[in-house]
């Protein structure tokens, strides 16, 4: 599967944002990292809800890459920096607190606000 059109520009611009915060020891490695728009995917029930998922390298995206906001996939690539740090821990905790009360979660939205 191709990575979507742009996706390098894009994702060196959100690791851009992400480099100016010490969220984790390392920064956000995008070597390996795929972004891929998967419209199909989203209309299935688990991400019905979802605009973007992260799932350790890859970032699968409802909408073409043209037309996703910049702070969505910054979001998306914070998640992705999570998992590099913490590649059980942090999936496996939307086991325990959710979606919504996930600190994950709240992290990513923070990380995207101070970037602005
Ligand atoms: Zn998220």
């Amino acid at each position: 599967m191709a990575d979507a059109p742009g996706a390098a520009a894009s994702l060196a611009a959100a690791k851009a944002r992400l480099d100016r915060l010490d969220l984790y020891p390392r920064r956000v490695r995008i070597d390996r990292v795929r972004v891929l728009e998967l419209p199909w995917l989203f209309r299935l029930p688990w991400f019905r809800r979802f605009d973007g998922y992260a799932a350790w390298p890859l970032i699968l995206l409802r909408q073409p890459l043209a037309r996703t906001p910049p702070d969505l996939l910054c979001h998306e690539l914070c998640h992705v920096w999570q998992m590099q740090h913490r590649p059980l821990r942090m999936p496996l905790s939307y086991l325990r607190t959710g979606y919504a009360r996930n600190p994950y979660e709240a992290e990513a939205r923070r990380a995207v606000e101070a970037t602005r």
